[in-house]
């Protein structure tokens, strides 16, 4: 199928954006991996696009003890970055389970955080970095939201219309923290089944699922168990989630794929969290 019709702008600066942006039923256009599809099947209709690939917000850098990712840094790019695999080490783990190859040099770390769908991996590593997300209006400026307060449930983001959101940052990892993404998908490169990303400090613990809740969280149950030391309770935390059910993956087998994953991953990096 071909999209709708729509009027479409490619602007070359942040304010002339914003202010496409300002009109109603206007969509960004990223990567385009998501929307393009979306439109084609006449899901998405909006009015207008604004192609935001002219704007300057692919840099990765890191200062002072943050990581700055911008929104339209393409998943490879993040994927090969060695300040990522230096300060954000969990996020080349995640990465390297989303898509292909092609899909993932268009693919943007905005695009996927705006979308927000409940399987993809980088919200849910978003929620374990404590990462904050910086959004930008003609009408308001910017703003900053902590990932626990972006993501709203199933598609949907604390982004208002009008709004571009323009970079990550993430607290660089610390010392003796340990990261672990795992999935279990169909083939690899599919959307999970069920996913998750594990941040392990001293006596801390950040955990987020994804393919698993509509919705994007972090499990203040299990963290605290697995910040114990306790995996059995934290296993046992999980069995509260509100998972998706569908026929081809009912949620009872949705949250033991989490469990599983679980004790993976805490075998993988909490047996040399407790050595060190
Ligand atoms: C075959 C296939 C397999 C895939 N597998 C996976 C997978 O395993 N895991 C996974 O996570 N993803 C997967 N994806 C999705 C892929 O990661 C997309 O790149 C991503 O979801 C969207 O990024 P994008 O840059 O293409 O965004 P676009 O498609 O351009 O936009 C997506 C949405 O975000 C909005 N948006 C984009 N950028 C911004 C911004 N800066 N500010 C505000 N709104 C914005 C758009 O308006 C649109 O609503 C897959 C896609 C395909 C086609």
């Amino acid at each position: 199928m071909k999209p709708a019709r729509f009027d479409y702008a490619r602007p070359a600066t942040l304010a002339e954006a914003l202010a496409l942006l300002a009109k109603p039923d206007t969509a960004v256009l990223a990567g385009g991996q998501s929307l393009m599809p979306m439109m084609n099947l006449r899901v998405a209709r909006p009015a207008r696009l604004v192609d935001i690939n002219r704007l300057p917000l692919g840099e990765i850098a890191l200062g002072n003890g943050v990581l700055r990712i911008g929104a339209l840094a393409r998943h490879a790019a993040v994927l090969a970055s060695p300040l990522v695999a230096q300060a954000a080490p969990l996020l080349p783990q995640a990465l390297a389970q989303v898509a292909h190859a092609a899909i993932r040099n268009r693919g943007t770390l905005g695009g996927s955080l705006s979308l927000a769908d409940p399987a993809a991996e980088l919200p849910a590593c978003m929620l374990a970095l404590d990462a904050t997300l910086v959004a930008a209006s003609a009408a308001r400026g910017e703003r900053r939201i902590a990932a626990s307060a972006f993501f709203h449930g199933l598609y949907s983001t604390a982004l208002e219309p009008d709004e571009l959101l323009l970079r990550a940052e993430l607290p660089a990892a610390a010392p003796g923290w340990r990261y672990a993404f795992l999935e279990l998908a169909r083939r690899h490169g599919d959307f999970a089944m069920a996913g998750l990303a594990l941040a392990l400090g001293p006596g801390a613990a950040r955990l987020a699922l994804c393919g698993v809740e509509a919705g994007q969280r972090r499990q203040p149950a299990a963290e605290a168990a697995l910040a114990a030391g306790d995996l059995p309770a934290a296993i046992a935390a999980l069995g509260t989630a509100e998972a998706m059910d569908s026929p081809d993956l009912p949620a009872a087998q949705r949250v033991h794929l989490a469990q599983v994953l679980l004790r993976r991953a805490f075998q993988q990096i909490g047996a040399a969290h407790a050595a060190a």
